[in-house]
């Protein structure tokens, strides 16, 4: 794990490359953002936004969600995977949100979570990009990318998260969860990161082990056995 000087480097470096990091979902109000993002599982923000440019439009309500046949959202939804059981949590959820919350999106991480197809992740997207209330959603490139810079040590999400949000200043955990998804998503790839072009290398945990250990030379000059 990087240390306390390191992570302050790396957030720098990382604030130079994205100055405007944010949410790359489109939505206008917390339930579109909720719908937004349960439709985003395994799928692309650019898809999730190609398909929600047609769903919000008839849905602009909870209500409007729960009064829509399941097999016409199934439907409008299908490009973005796992449509069945997509559109059977939203349903569900907006079924709850009329009957339990008045229409309304809970602004608590807890309360979200008890709607169907609402889990951590989505809990804290919502909450920080709806609300502002400082979280970190890990996903799989704020998984992958923090553990491999080492601002987390960590082999499960649930553990990341909790280290992120030791190792972070809450006041910069939501701008810096964009953050590292841009980087995963230009730079530092799943399958090929490109370390030899990328500003975080003086600090990346992973870009060391890759790097060869140069042998030390005694004082004739000699390479050490
Ligand atoms: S140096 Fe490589 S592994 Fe480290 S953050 Fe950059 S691209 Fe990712």
């Amino acid at each position: 794990m990087l240390s306390k000087y390191k992570i302050q480097k790396v957030l720098a470096a990382l604030e130079a490359l994205y100055p405007d990091a944010k949410a790359e979902l489109d939505f206008q109000d917390p339930f579109q953002l909720l719908v937004a993002t349960v439709l985003s599982a395994q799928c692309t923000d650019v898809r999730v936004n190609l398909v929600t440019k047609e769903l919000f439009p008839v849905i602009p309500t909870p209500a409007d969600l729960m009064m829509m046949p399941v097999s016409k959202l199934e439907t409008v939804i299908k490009p973005c995977g796992l449509y069945k059981s997509k559109a059977k949590n939203l349903h569900e959820a907006a079924k709850a949100l009329v009957e339990v919350h008045n229409s309304q999106i809970p602004r608590d991480i807890e309360t979200l979570m008890t709607l169907p197809g609402v889990g951590k992740k989505t809990a804290n997207v919502v909450v920080s990009n709806a609300f502002g209330i400082p979280a970190i959603a890990v996903d799989t490139h704020v998984f992958r990318v923090s553990n491999r810079i080492g601002l987390a040590e960590a082999g499960t999400v649930e553990k990341t998260e909790e280290q992120l949000m030791a190792n972070l200043p809450k006041s910069k955990w939501s701008k810096t969860h964009h953050m590292i998804i841009f980087h995963g998503r230009r730079v530092c790839k799943a399958r090929k990161p490109a370390c030899d072009t990328c500003t975080i290398a003086p600090w990346c945990e992973y870009y060391k082990s890759l790097t060869p250990k140069i042998p030390k030379k005694n004082v004739r000059g000699r390479k050490d056995e």
